[in-house]
């Protein structure tokens, strides 16, 4: 009797464990530690093997060899031939846990059959540790000591790098990128409350990412994810970066398009940051709630594309084509200011003292972006051939190269670096030189340089770094930095549209 009372309870032990199979491990153990990255790889590996849906892709390996996993979602037959494709990745900060855990279980909701419908005209990418050995260790760089949503530019770190290669092979038309804010810190204890939005999620903000993304981001996508979001339950906040307002400006966030927000958003990607609310330790405190919080704006977000699938792949490939026919002569911001306009932000915080709802009007508040200074779009760049630093950089980026253009007929300018001023801008230093123009003559210009056509996806990426004044210039990047030097020649030129010059 007793030994079949105990085979019965092993019976069940065993039913129940193959039955939660497809729960996330940290579910399985009620929060209490976040999923190894181990576990992220197994859970994967286990749920695209029980679904159709999903198939796993590893798309390199970490700092320490770590594999880097994606899952992909989608149906056999579509009823639409051109799906929405939506990426999704997280924890590019190893020391934000939640996101991570939200997409462990929207995969997990995926290998159980839920959301089926989105895949009648959706595809998606799940990568949930893109910094596995960061999150191993809750710290926000990789392991070799870099903080990836700073390197999408120059793209040091191998995880970047994998991302990227994701990204050029599959276009997809939404990104989302997945992190957590820090709200307690000690100036905001100071300052008497702090944010305790359960999740903020942030647009493209650079003036150089078409109009039509921003727009639809902003006021179509942000307003269907609070509605959700609010009727679950959870706060939300159009995503703002700034100290506590009695020392300094409220903004959105960074115009740069280092990060993986902007560096797809201005490829033609309607692009997104969620930053959920981290614990008091910075870890596991509360893990439960972060993690639902943002599994809730994901579902809402891609409930929202679904419902407006054919408008978000028109607007991004729009966007797409609009950069492959840009025209020389058209103005590109190259430096950018935040400035108010005019009304206050109504703030909604939490009192550190009582916990109680408190309404701060915030006075600084610089909502609006413009540039403060643009440059007009050239018909071509030239870049040194025996400047093996800049020529691994196109490479990288797989930016299109004319082997054989003519650049006889069209006028050269050289810039001549007079002097570099140092400016300040988001709050940071940067270099602003003063610049001369020169036109550049000589035979050999096919032979020593690289022609690079403006009119390629990469058009506004490239004016923004290829100008030496541009306070996001490449000359502003690590290993950049020997571009700017006084009182020498910038080694990019520009090919000038012949009826610009005078
Ligand atoms: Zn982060």
């Amino acid at each position: 009797m007793q030994l079949s009372k105990r085979l019965l309870f092993l019976f069940f032990l065993t039913m129940a464990s193959c039955q939660l199979s497809l729960e996330s491990p940290t579910l399985l153990r009620a929060f209490s530690q976040p999923a190894t990255s181990e576990e992220v790889i197994t859970f994967s590996q286990r749920a695209a093997s029980e679904s159709d849906l999903l198939s796993i892709e590893t798309l390199g390996q970490s700092e320490t060899g770590i594999p880097l996993v994606a899952i992909k979602a989608a149906a056999d037959a579509r009823e639409s031939e051109t799906p929405l494709r939506v990426l999704i990745f997280a924890q590019q900060h190893g020391n934000e846990q939640s996101g991570k855990e939200a997409a462990l279980l929207l995969i997990s909701d995926l290998a159980k059959g839920k959301h089926a419908h989105w895949f009648s005209n959706m595809e998606l990418w799940i990568v949930p540790h893109i910094n596995p050995d960061g999150s191993d260790e809750n710290q926000r760089r990789n392991a070799g000591g870099i903080d990836l949503n700073r390197d999408h530019i120059v793209q040091l770190a191998p995880e970047t790098r994998a991302l990227h290669a994701l990204f050029r092979s599959e276009m997809p038309h939404v990104t989302i990128d997945i992190h957590e804010y820090q709200p307690f810190r000690e100036s905001w204890e100071e300052f008497g409350a702090y944010k305790t939005f359960d999740v903020q999620v942030g647009v493209p903000t650079n003036p150089n990412v078409s109009n039509e993304i921003k727009t639809f981001a902003l006021k179509e996508a942000l307003p269907a994810i609070e509605d959700h979001l609010n009727g679950k339950g959870f706060s939300f906040q159009n995503y703002i970066v700034g100290p506590v307002p009695t020392q300094g400006r409220t903004r959105h966030s960074t115009v740069d398009f280092d990060d993986g927000r902007q560096s797809f958003a201005i490829l033609g990607s309607i692009a997104f940051i969620y930053e959920g609310i981290n614990g008091r330790d910075g870890f596991v405190e509360n893990l439960e709630r972060r993690t639902y919080g943002q599994y809730e704006a994901l579902l809402a977000m891609l409930e929202f594309l679904h419902n407006n699938s054919q408008r978000a792949t028109l607007i991004s490939e729009n966007a797409r084509q609009q950069l492959k026919e840009s025209t020389p002569g058209e103005k590109v911001a190259i430096r950018i200011e935040h400035f108010p306009d005019g009304s206050p932000l109504l703030l909604p915080l939490t009192s550190s003292k009582t916990g109680a709802d408190t309404l701060v009007v915030v006075e600084n508040y610089h909502p609006l972006v413009k540039p403060t200074l643009e440059v007009t779009r050239p018909k071509a760049y030239l870049v040194p051939r025996n400047d093996s630093l800049l020529v691994s950089f196109l490479h990288l980026h797989d930016i299109k190269i004319l082997e054989n253009a003519e650049i006889k007929g069209s006028p050269v300018i050289a810039y001549h670096i007079d002097r570099i001023d140092m400016s300040e801008d988001e709050e940071l230093p940067n270099r602003f030189p003063r610049v001369t123009t020169r036109a550049k003559e000589g035979q050999n210009l096919s032979e020593e340089y690289l022609y690079i056509p403006v009119s390629q996806l990469h058009s506004n990426f490239l004016v923004s770094l290829f100008e030496p004044q541009s306070m996001l210039g490449l000359a502003q990047r690590p290993g950049f930095e020997y571009l700017l030097e006084e009182r020498k020649e910038f080694p990019i030129l520009r090919v000038e549209p012949v009826n610009t010059i005078k």
